[in-house]
């Protein structure tokens, strides 16, 4: 899908704990192409293990990226000026302007090698590699935290992220130089980006930025191409506005998907089958909220004066059967279903409960 692009390849010195580090992500990116993990291959070697740890579900070789290099990052271009670069489980991308680099996010995994990434490019297309422009996604850290690495250069963001970061009072994550409310079309040297908040999400600041030009959309932990979301719905603050996040990402005309997240692009069969899955798992979470009897658990804990432990059981049941069909339907289509399925049914069940009102069993007393 993307070029080959000639990348840096010599490994500057490296401590013990970086060589670790970068040897477990190369494990997991496989060159395009490549035929791995049937079951019987990599992943079935980790069994029999004596580490006690469980093993997970093979990853369907669809849902990794592009093999890293020596220092540990892959870039890749989309379009003419737009390039993208991760290190498997961050991605970002830049625009090369005739001005200077244009860099959305700037996440501390990949950290110096941004810069890496931006000067194999610029030497290659002999655009100038200073960087002017950061574009922050949203407050949190895990995608900006290497922008205090850049000097003299604009920062533009969401106003809430100024007020979330001034809060945060973090050195790494430099307050933005430039604010917006709705929306923001930024042009530099030739180059496009239209930046729209469209209310909160994953987070109350969260923005959707699209380059016109290349039909790409860079919106962070909302769409996981290839993957089952993060952790508790990509710990969204807002489920039913992380929930529509995702049709609003997909309202947008794009062909390429910068996530966030994990080592490979999107496409929209990505973001369809996505929608599907927490569709499933949605439809799932009501069913059994109307069909889960709580009465075992008022008996055995409500009666004793512990509804904490009433409920604790209650959920895990809720979450045991909500997850098991959808497991079972997606293992093979996504990958990481059997990892974090769970966490998103304990958030949807809650929420269906909280947010939307289906209260069941602890409605309204008769
Ligand atoms: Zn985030």
């Amino acid at each position: 899908m993307t070029p080959e692009f000639p990348q840096t390849g010599n490994t500057p010195a490296l401590d013990r704990r970086k060589i670790l580090r970068y040897a477990a992500l190369g494990a997991m990116a496989v060159p395009a192409g490549a035929v791995l993990l049937d079951g019987s291959g990599a992943r079935a070697a980790a069994t029999g293990t004596t580490d006690g740890l469980p093993d997970y579900a093979p990853i369907p070789p669809d849902a990794l990226g592009p093999a890293l290099n020596a220092n540990g990052y892959y870039v890749g271009q989309i379009g003419e000026n737009l390039f993208w670069v991760t290190d498997s489980i961050y991605q970002t991308m830049f625009l090369t302007t005739r001005k200077g680099v244009v860099l959305v996010d700037a996440p501390p995994g990949i950290g110096h090698n941004l810069m890496r990434a931006i000067e194999d490019v610029t030497r290659a297309n002999g655009r100038p590699s200073r960087v002017t422009h950061i574009i922050y996604s949203h407050y949190h850290a895990d995608h900006i935290s290497a922008a205090g690495l850049f000097s003299r250069v604009e920062r533009i963001a969401h106003a809430e992220t100024r007020s979330l970061l001034k809060f945060a009072n973090d050195p790494n994550r430099p307050l933005p130089t430039t604010t917006f409310e709705d929306r923001l079309v930024l042009e530099v040297g030739g180059e496009r980006l239209e930046l729209a908040h469209h209310g909160p999400n994953h987070s109350p600041d969260n923005i959707f930025i699209y380059a016109p030009e290349y039909r790409t959309l860079m919106v962070a932990d909302v769409l996981f191409p290839g993957w089952t979301p993060f952790l508790n719905l990509a710990v969204a603050q807002n489920i039913p506005a992380w929930i529509h996040a995702q049709d609003v990402a997909m309202s947008y005309p794009w062909k390429t998907l910068v996530g966030g997240h994990i080592g490979r692009l999107g496409t929209r069969e990505d973001g369809e089958l996505q929608r599907r899955y927490i569709a499933d798992l949605q439809a799932s979470a009501r069913a059994v909220l109307d069909t889960l009897d709580i009465t075992p658990y008022y008996l055995r804990y409500g009666t004793q004066g512990n509804p904490w432990g009433m409920v604790n059981e209650y959920f895990k049941e809720a979450v045991r059967q909500t997850s098991a069909p959808v497991v079972a339907k997606y293992t093979g289509k996504l990958a990481g279903v059997d990892v974090f399925t769970e966490s998103h049914a304990l958030v949807l069940f809650e929420s269906l409960r909280i947010d939307w009102g289906v209260l069941r069993p602890l409605g309204i007393h008769p």
